[in-house]
């Protein structure tokens, strides 16, 4: 286990050594910003620090609800609900719609939990190929009880999106849920960054239900789930990683308040964003024995094929003080071994010029 004893950013200390790192999902530089500790000291030192309860008890505090009430008037939807993680809300919101005599149609390359949220549903799990709107088509018409198309908005080991036009068309047709997990979307995609329904240009509708994580983009920690007000009472009656566990800290319900109002009035951080990643993927796509995957987003994999080969890469350019994990099978198909390479509106243009030269050294590894 690593020790970091530094705020989170490009530059850490790490085991008693600088860093240089391109592994967080710290996307927009939020989680060390001094407004959002300000916000959280205010409130800790207003409401205290633990929660004391969970939400339907007494453990729901003005913080919480007014940051649920500006995230769905960020949205658009009626309402968003908190919860404690991101892996939470995705267990209590799949759980609250389906259950035994269900189908879960899921992209095989999800989240693992979301795979784990329809394994405690008790629906049956049914799998389509990455992004294959075909394969999930014949799911969808095969499939038994209540349908949901569930998958993530941008997938997280290979930074690509979901065809989410098509999926909407197909949920519509096949009177399905669609549950999207926006983890990697919401703050990052979109002029405004609203995420992977903005960035396609469309609105979702009743049945479309999309889930954030506040830990990611946000820069703090917890998550909420977004949609129409029907599914979201029921999500209120039944989630049970809603209604069994102690409420997040208002203190951090009211940092998350503080980088909302960031995320949506600093659009410079997005479009840094999109300037690293083209400057990226410019220089990485000459260099040799390495390929881009198709990608538009901040996670910009870069596949090199043996497992070995890619420990032996990330070990390398941990020896320049570079922190870029290396992601191998069983996360990743075999001969698909991967840098993970992150950004990070925080990232600075010598910080890129210092990961390309240690790619440019340590491509020669075969
Ligand atoms: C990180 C992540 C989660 C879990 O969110 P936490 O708030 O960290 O629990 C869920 N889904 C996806 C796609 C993620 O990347």
């Amino acid at each position: 286990m690593t020790v970091a004893d530094s705020p989170q950013g490009p530059r850490m200390r790490i085991d008693d050594r600088d860093r240089l790192t391109f592994c967080s999902n710290d996307y927009l530089g939020l989680s060390a910003d001094p407004r959002l500790a300000e916000a959280m000291c205010g409130a800790a030192t207003r409401y205290g620090v633990g929660a004391g309860a969970a939400h339907l008890i007494n453990g729901h505090f003005t913080p919480h609800q007014r940051l649920e009430e500006e995230l769905a008037e960020w949205l658009g939807v009626a309402t968003a609900r908190l919860f404690s993680t991101g892996y939470m809300a995705n267990l209590g919101v799949v759980g609250s719609l389906v259950g035994r005599g269900d189908t879960v149609i899921a992209d095989r390359l999800n989240h693992a939990s979301l795979i784990d949220a329809v394994q405690l549903s008790g629906a049956r799990l049914s799998r389509y190929r990455h992004n294959d709107l075909d394969e999930l088509e014949a799911r969808l018409s095969r499939a038994k009880g209540e349908r949901l198309i569930l998958t993530d908005g941008v997938f997280s080991m290979d930074g690509d999106a979901a065809p989410l036009a098509e999926l909407v068309e197909l949920a519509e047709r096949f009177d399905a849920w669609l549950v999207v997990d926006e983890a990697h979307a919401f703050g990052v995609l979109g002029e405004a960054g609203r995420g992977s329904f903005e960035a396609a240009g469309l609105v979702p509708g009743e049945r479309v239900l999309r889930v954030g994580t506040l830990g990611k983009a946000f820069g703090t920690a917890g998550a909420f789930v977004a949609g129409a007000a029907e599914p979201l009472e029921v999500l209120l009656q039944r989630a049970r990683t809603y209604l069994f566990t102690t409420a997040q800290p208002p203190a951090v319900a009211e940092a998350s308040r503080a980088a909302l109002a960031i995320v949506r009035s600093e659009g410079w951080r997005r479009e840094r964003l999109q300037s690293l990643v083209a400057a990226f993927r410019e220089a990485a796509s000459v260099l040799d024995g390495v390929e881009l995957m198709p990608s538009a987003t901040p996670i910009q994999p870069l596949v090199v094929g043996e497992a070995s080969r890619a420990v032996a890469m990330a070990h390398r350019l941990a020896d320049r003080g570079l922190l870029v994990p290396a992601i191998r099978p069983p996360t990743v198909p075999r001969g698909s071994s991967r840098l993970r390479v992150t950004f990070s509106a925080a990232h600075e243009d010598d910080d890129l010029s210092q990961l390309l030269s240690g790619l440019r050294e340590c491509t020669t590894i075969r």
